[in-house]
């Protein structure tokens, strides 16, 4: 068992380097022809087209490298070229590339549920079943609970991000640029207040209590015997990595459990180290009834499950779950050598040193800023393990701001870091690095950052 990313060797020189005409010629061409026949409505963050990537580096097809504080959005935690996972995939596909497991199964898949129900929290009797994209899992675990329950009504959150598919556009809350007229939407939803600390009218109200808001407006609203799933990030991502006050998942899922409801942790982008937990539920001790997975679970190739107790899942008729390419073999040769790179080189103590590193940094610069701590541009400084999150706000308030984020971002990319932003009022720089990613590179990636934060606030 290694402890430390020094440990890890990489393929490329863990360098960034910006060419002075950034963007190049190159991606200027591929960004030309992609505008004639790429549909505009798919934008990428930054405007370079990836030759290679590896640790925590990407390099452009203009010889440009930059230190990637965004994994893909959670994806690539063991590195975009893993050996093991680059080797699992080639012997993969040398044997069989599909056969659908609704025709002709697999071991693969097999082992992959295995791996699945081992590591997800709570001793009881689990099954698994693997599809493709988070919003997919997603769509599943609803479809599940509904028929298990007998019931219609699912609840989900203020900030919520589910996915893009028609169910899971209802389940997630913002509108632009996500369902702005692509309704009308799955019926049956309902949306309850989340507990965001930073944003609280009421800065002392407790986990529990903010529970208790959003259960006394289920029982008025929804009734509680009505309800099928509660479906919630434990940390929520696109929304603006908002963790809840301590208390508020674990009051939640007791009184699911208390009233039949299917307590549905969704982890497509929390789970798999991102937190320095398996799964970001563990924090809390919180035993999920389903759980929603994709994004890290197999070093990049497209993948993603449902895992959950078995008589919930076993409640379904033979052939009422499934899809064509859901569990292909070669995904699921990546996830199994995933899983396996993320307890060689132990990405859950990987995930709390980065937490330990960047959080120290980050408070420091808010220290240092006009105005300190607590009256600066830097409101909130939050997340666990590698999926941490500053929040900009004009100095001295709450007001969120979106423009000096934007403007960060941009600075960054200049400087060679990969930047995401997020949140509701998209004023959330997020950190989201390859769990593998060394501590030179990450320290080199947060001082470009602060940089950035200092010259534009
Ligand atoms: C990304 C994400 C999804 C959707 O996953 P896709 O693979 O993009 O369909 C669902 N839930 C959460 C929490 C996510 O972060």
């Amino acid at each position: 068992m290694t402890t430390t990313a020094s440990e890890i060797t990489y393929r490329l020189e863990q360098k960034r380097r910006i060419q002075a005409d950034f963007p190049g010629p190159k991606s200027l061409a591929l960004t030309e022809r992609r505008k004639a026949v790429v549909a505009a409505g798919v934008a990428s963050s930054v405007p370079v087209y990836v030759a290679d990537a590896d640790g925590g580096i990407i390099h452009d097809v203009d010889g440009n490298s930059f230190i990637d504080l965004g994994s893909g959005i959670a994806v690539t935690s063991v590195g975009a070229s893993d050996p093991a996972v680059v080797g699992a995939v080639k012997e993969a596909v040398e044997h069989f590339t599909h056969t659908c497991f609704m025709v002709t199964p697999y071991e693969g898949y097999v082992a992959v549920a295995e791996q699945l129900n081992r590591l997800t929290p709570g001793d009881h009797e689990k099954r698994t079943v693997l599809f493709n994209s988070g919003a997919e899992a997603v769509e599943n675990a609803v479809k599940v609970a509904r028929l298990a329950t007998g019931r219609d009504a699912v609840v989900a959150f203020d900030h919520a991000y589910h996915g893009r598919t028609n169910l899971t556009m209802a389940l997630t809350a913002k509108a632009m640029p996500y369902k702005t007229n692509f309704g009308p939407f799955a019926p049956e939803v309902y949306r309850m207040p989340m507990s965001y600390p930073f944003r609280e009218e009421n800065p002392e109200i407790t986990g529990a209590e903010a529970a208790k808001r959003a259960i006394t407006m289920i029982e008025k609203q929804i009734g509680g015997e009505q309800v099928a799933a509660i479906i919630i990030e434990p940390i929520q991502g696109e929304g603006g990595f908002i963790v809840p006050a301590d208390g508020f998942l674990p009051a939640l899922a007791d009184w699911a459990k208390e009233k039949g409801i299917v307590f549905i942790a969704d982890e497509v982008q929390s789970g798999f180290c991102r937190t320095g937990e398996w799964f970001a539920v563990n924090h809390e001790g919180v035993v999920p009834d389903i759980i929603t997975m994709a994004k890290g679970i197999a070093g990049g190739m497209p993948l993603s499950a449902i895992t959950g107790r078995a008589d919930l899942l076993d409640a379904v008729h033979p052939g009422g779950l499934g899809g064509t390419y859901g569990g292909n073999p070669v995904a699921c040769a990546a996830a199994l050598a995933s899983i396996g790179s993320m307890e060689e080189y132990n990405l859950n103590g990987r995930a709390k040193h980065i937490e330990e590193l960047a959080l120290g940094r980050l408070r420091e610069l808010a220290a240092e800023l006009p105005g300190g701590t607590g009256g600066s541009v830097i409101g909130d400084i939050r997340g666990r393990g590698a999926m941490l999150a500053i929040e900009l706000v004009q100095a001295g308030s709450k007001e969120p701001n979106p423009e000096l984020t934007k403007a960060v971002a941009a600075a960054c990319l200049k400087e060679g870091v990969i930047i995401l932003t997020c949140g509701t009022y998209g004023n959330v720089i997020r950190l989201l690095p390859p769990l593998v990613i060394s501590d030179d590179l990450l320290k080199d990636g947060l001082e470009v950052l602060a940089a950035a934060i200092r010259a534009n606030a």
